[in-house]
C-alpha cells in the first residue's frame, strides 16, 4: 500500500488521557494509540518471546516519547524498556474507521 508522505510525517505527539498517544499527522489526520498497542507493536526480541504473555502496568506506561530524524518514533517505558517503531509502523496500528474501513473512503469529508 502507498501513502502520500504527509501521511507517515509525525506533526505532533499527545498524551490521550493516561492509556493512550494522541498522533497528528501531516495529512491533518489523528490517530488514538494505546500505550498497550504500542508496547505490544514493539519489534525487539525480548517483546516478541512474550507476545502472549499479560503485560505489567509499568510495560505499558511510557515516561518519554519522541520522534527521532522524522522516520521513527522512540519510546521509553516505565520498565526501562525502549521501543523504536517505524512512522509506517505507528501509522498502521491506527485502527479508526478511516484507516482500516473503505479503501475510498473520501479524504476531503471529515
Ligand atoms: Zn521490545
Ligand atoms: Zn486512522
Amino acid at each position: 500500500m502507498t501513502r502520500h508522505p504527509d501521511a507517515t510525517r509525525i506533526e505532533r505527539l499527545k498524551e490521550v488521557g493516561r492509556y493512550a498517544l494522541g498522533v497528528e499527522w501531516g495529512d491533518r489526520h489523528e490517530s488514538i494509540l494505546p500505550y498497550r498497542n504500542l508496547r505490544r507493536a514493539c519489534p525487539c526480541d525480548a517483546c516478541s518471546a512474550v507476545a502472549e504473555s499479560p503485560l505489567t502496568p509499568e510495560a505499558e506506561r511510557p515516561v518519554d516519547f519522541q520522534v527521532l530524524g522524522d522516520r521513527s518514533l522512540f519510546i521509553r517505558w516505565a520498565d526501562n524498556h525502549e521501543t523504536l517503531l517505524l512512522v509506517e509502523e505507528v501509522r498502521d496500528l491506527c485502527r479508526c474507521a478511516r484507516c482500516v474501513g473503505e479503501p475510498d473512503f473520501p479524504i476531503t469529508g471529515r
